[in-house]
């Protein structure tokens, strides 16, 4: 904590989401770089705090905010935006989890000891609402990323494929071989990585390339910015 509060140079404001808000924790850096870390209130873990901790030390380390463009005018519009900002927590977020467990397991924590309990309800919970087909997608590639148990993986196979989403669940398990193959180690990695997935995902409807790269000033740090080119089909 010390080490990434002496990156930004400033502490890290905590707070505490009230039981109904996001489950789990987030972070964010503020105009003038001052890091925060939120946590729902019944996830006050060391493990909760030490995965919110390793994203704010990726952004120290290079690790870039993504902004899109799109080759299109057709396609700006705000239902794209939202879709493609959606991106970044169900596709690029699992990618750096993938890239900190190691280093959270070496402190002696679990890392994302739910995703467990996520899997679980996501087989069993009978009253859950319907995703999208691009929802079923990255749930299966976020969890198959993150649980280790092969059991529970099978698991979530049979119930993708109880409900007809056999073909979502492939794209999702090439999208988990793809970050395993690549095993990305660097900001350029994870980048790489990021349009790999979404290169997958979109079956070449669309493509994610990298245009260019940057970096803006917060406070104490320079944070890195990638801008990914986004091309309809
Ligand atoms: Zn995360």
């Amino acid at each position: 904590m010390l080490e990434v509060e002496r990156g930004f140079g400033h502490v890290i404001i905590e707070r505490v989401w009230e039981p109904g808000g996001p489950s789990f924790g987030s972070y964010e850096i503020d105009a003038n770089g001052i890091p925060t870390i939120t946590l729902a209130k019944d996830d006050l873990t060391e493990a909760n705090l030490a995965h919110e901790l390793m994203h704010l030390k990726l952004i120290l380390q290079g690790y870039p905010r993504i902004e899109w463009r799109v080759s299109d005018s057709r396609f700006t519009t705000q239902e794209i935006a939202n879709e493609l900002h959606e991106l970044l927590a169900t596709i690029r977020d699992p990618i750096e989890h993938f890239i900190f467990h190691a280093t959270i397991a070496a402190m002696g924590i679990m890392p994302d000891p739910e995703d467990v309990g996520v899997l679980t309800r996501y087989v069993y919970d009978k009253s859950r609402p319907k995703e999208g087909s691009g929802g079923s997608i990255s749930m299966f590639f976020s969890l198959t990323l993150s649980v280790q148990d092969s059991a529970l993986r099978r698991q979530l196979l049979a119930s993708y494929e109880r409900k007809g989403l056999r073909a979502e669940a492939l794209t999702g398990k090439a999208m988990a071989l793809q970050v395993r193959r690549m095993h990305p180690k660097t900001p350029k990695d994870e980048v790489d990585c990021f349009s790999a997935c979404l290169n997958i995902y979109w079956a070449r409807k669309r493509t994610a390339t990298l245009l260019s790269q940057s970096s803006e000033r917060r406070g104490n740090i320079a944070r890195k910015v990638a801008t990914l080119m986004v091309k309809f089909y």
